[in-house]
């Protein structure tokens, strides 16, 4: 066996799509050239953004951060991290020290913001209460408000986030799954919003398989957070990932044919169901909302906090 670029010997991984052999620095070298051809192929950068990565310290956000770092060095764009701490005993403080020593390293701003701070409850608390709607629904909307007000404050003009294939195709599934046409229209890569308080988002590890950045992390010695969130498993999204892994076993190639079968039919969608952008502000926070109180606040309200 030996490296199907290079020639050399000692191969590290045989890729799922093509077949194709690499070695540790020709895979390395795929998977860097695939994020730029993303960054290209889809327009996520312009020159002098400001990058926002949503740094969590695990293998997703790390190497979006490393990845994103190399347009840094070359002065086409700017970094800064936020990293959100939800509150969830025993996982989330060794993430969080992770993503500040990433920052140093690079020398970049960074803000960490809890839940407890921004809200005056951890999502532990809230799994303690009865009647809750899953730790996931929480998580999402808190730390998608506070990651949009973090781009705000720190001038970004950019969101990035860490989703990978198996997570953009999970998403695809789960929403066509629940019939929730309005969620499966803000897939993609790009993700803009005509409401200007919220920074665009932008999704450049999309087409790269979670098996390869895992690799990715390792072959680079990058230091990040493996475990999984204790809550991953009780959701949806655990569920519908074990049967998209299990497909792929006997069909390689399915997780990509998914997510070219919804790129090509996603303007359809959009033109069909796009729901218009929020009009109003929360009476409580302030932030962009169709309704009276936005999602995180009127979680807050059921919650009393
Ligand atoms: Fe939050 Fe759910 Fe992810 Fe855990 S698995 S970090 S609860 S979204
Ligand atoms: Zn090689
Ligand atoms: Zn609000």
């Amino acid at each position: 066996m030996q490296c199907s670029k290079c020639g050399n010997p000692k191969v590290i991984i045989k890729k799922e799509q093509s077949g194709q052999l690499l070695c540790k620095d020709c895979f390395i070298e795929s998977i860097e050239k695939k994020v730029i051809k993303t960054v290209r192929k889809e327009k996520l950068l312009d020159k002098g953004d400001k990058v926002l990565v949503a740094l969590s310290g695990g293998k997703d956000s790390v190497t979006t951060l490393e990845i994103l770092n190399s347009f840094r060095e070359m002065n086409i764009i700017d970094l800064c991290a936020v990293t959100v701490d939800e509150g969830i005993d025993n996982y989330r403080q060794e993430g969080v020290d992770i993503a500040i020593r990433h920052a140093q390293r690079l020398g970049i701003e960074h803000k960490v913001v809890s839940l407890k701070e921004e809200y005056g409850i951890t999502l532990d608390e809230i799994m303690q209460r009865e009647n809750h709607k899953g730790s996931c629904t929480y998580c999402g909307v808190f730390r998608r408000t506070i990651i949009n007000k973090a781009a705000r404050d720190m001038g970004a003009t950019k969101i990035a986030t860490g989703h990978n294939l198996d997570d953009e195709v999970q998403g695809i599934m789960m929403n066509y799954l629940e019939g929730n046409t309005d969620n499966l229209t803000k897939l993609g890569p790009k993700s803009e919003s005509k409401a200007e308080e919220f920074t665009v988002k932008i999704k450049p590890l999309r087409e790269i398989p979670e098996r390869e950045i895992g690799l990715y992390v390792v072959a680079k010695e990058l230091e990040v957070h493996f475990d999984s969130c204790p809550y991953a498993m009780q959701s949806f999204r655990g569920e519908v990932s074990e049967v998209l892994n299990q497909l792929s076993e006997k069909h390689p190639t399915i997780k990509y044919s998914t997510l070219r079968g919804y790129d090509k039919i996603k303007s359809a969608l959009k033109d069909e169901f796009k729901k218009d952008y929020a009009h109003g502000r929360c009476k409580r926070c302030g932030e962009p909302s169709s309704n009276e109180l936005c999602k995180a606040c009127s979680f807050l309200e059921e919650l009393g906090v």
